[in-house]
């Protein structure tokens, strides 16, 4: 019933997408978070997860998914097709990208991030999710291309690796600080046949992307 409340307020605050709705209708976020912050786990704010890390505000996730759902066009069977997530933190998002999509590919670089996901995750019996413990600044190349690609953390710049693993009619989503004094807003980028297009939208505050695995 609170989750209910929480689309609701999705949904009036601007999410349209029935099938970002549907997935998160579906997915319980207090699941995903520590015991002492259940009672929290429906209002729109970030919550810590530990290692000085946050799951993303539901609104945020919500326009995230909404802005991949609508990269859709030529994608498969009008699924996000193969996902790559960087950043699974407690998984929340792997899990409505899951509802969402053919398969998906999750790189997080803390092990004990990676093990606490694995754990959330290990109730939905997911057999077409794939959580990978790296450095998802290089991407996940054995299973390149991706249709989607989706950051949750943010740098100055992206990977390259990220933009050679994208499909020609994929998309990409990610926080990004695009310049000298300028705070992060999410970028999308779409891989045409004839190269990449990039927009920005809104203004976002995502952790830092980081190399390397801890
Ligand atoms: N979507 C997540 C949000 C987690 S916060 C959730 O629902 O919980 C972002 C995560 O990105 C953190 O766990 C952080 O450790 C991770 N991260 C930062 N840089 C990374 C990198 N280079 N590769 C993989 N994960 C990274």
């Amino acid at each position: 019933l609170v989750r209910q409340r929480m689309v609701e307020r999705l949904a009036r605050g601007g999410l349209r997408e029935p099938a970002v709705v549907q997935a998160m209708h579906q997915v319980p976020r207090h699941a995903f978070v520590d015991p002492a912050l259940v009672q929290q786990a429906y209002e729109d704010t970030a919550l810590p997860i530990g290692h000085g890390q946050t799951i993303s505000k539901p609104s945020v996730v919500g326009r995230m998914l909404e802005l991949l759902h609508a990269g859709l066009q030529a994608r498969s069977a009008g699924t996000l097709g193969r996902v790559l997530e960087i950043g699974t933190g407690c998984g929340y998002q792997t899990a409505l990208l899951a509802q969402m999509s053919r398969q998906v590919v999750s790189i997080e670089r803390i092990g004990a991030l990676f093990d606490k996901a694995r754990e959330h995750l290990s109730a939905w019996r997911l057999d077409h999710v794939r959580l990978v413990l790296g450095d998802g600044m290089l991407g996940h190349a054995p299973l390149a291309p991706y249709d989607t690609i989706v950051a949750a953390a943010g740098g100055d710049a992206l990977p390259p690796a990220w933009l050679d693993q994208l499909a020609v009619g994929g998309r990409l989503v990610a926080p990004l600080a695009p310049g000298a004094g300028r705070g992060q807003v999410l970028v999308v980028i779409d891989r045409h046949a004839h190269g990449l297009v990039r927009t920005e939208h809104e203004a976002v505050h995502f952790v830092p992307l980081r190399s390397g695995t801890a």
